[in-house]
């Protein structure tokens, strides 16, 4: 098999299971994994993939698979606009319908996870969750969970945001903190 072929093998594989082991992949294909290691990089450096511990996860998951998801904290179906997905060891992701059960629920995974990805409130990008700024007590309804939490890639947004809608800017830690708070409240 040609590199080229085994890139697409690897991109119809990681299409399919959204994350996968460099070792899996090693034994599929028939070469050695310093071989995956070298295939893989041009699909990392596309943003195609993402590096996690002793594996890869696929960046952009299709949105015909997670139409068929269910939150895991509310067992909403998801709404790939306002999922939040925790990444998990051994090829596992849970998914949320928004930042709001995504952020009660990696606060239980909080040993566990190794990565959480949203969604952009404004441009619908996929954003690295533990990097984002946050918007809680806005005006606008986003028609998912109650107290609403709002992921934005950039502060600055986050911060024109509320000129416009009103409510606070939270970094993670802060978020994660407030949210889980609300949530003992209620309890
Ligand atoms: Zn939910
Ligand atoms: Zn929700």
């Amino acid at each position: 098999m040609f590199p080229i072929e085994r890139r697409n093998r690897i991109k119809e594989l990681i299409a399919d299971r959204h994350t996968m082991r460099i070792s899996e992949l090693s034994k599929i294909l028939g070469v050695s994994e310093m071989t995956i290691h070298r295939d893989l990089k041009p699909l990392i450096d596309d943003g195609y993939i993402t590096k996690t511990f002793g594996g890869i996860t696929l960046k952009y998951v299709p949105v015909h698979k997670a139409s068929e998801e269910h939150c895991v904290i509310c067992h909403k179906l998801i709404n790939e606009k306002l999922a939040y997905r925790i990444i998990l060891p051994d090829s596992k992701i849970e998914t949320a319908c928004c930042a709001h059960c995504g952020l009660i629920r990696h606060y239980q995974l909080r040993d566990k996870a190794i990565q959480a990805i949203c969604c952009d409130f404004l441009n619908q990008t996929t954003i690295n969750a533990a990097l984002a700024a946050y918007v809680m007590d806005t005006s606008l309804n986003i028609g998912c969970c109650q107290p609403q939490v709002l992921p934005f890639n950039l502060k600055e947004h986050a911060e024109k945001f509320i000129k416009g809608f009103g409510g606070t800017v939270y970094t993670f830690e802060e978020v994660m903190e407030k949210n889980n708070r609300n949530m003992h409240c209620k309890a």
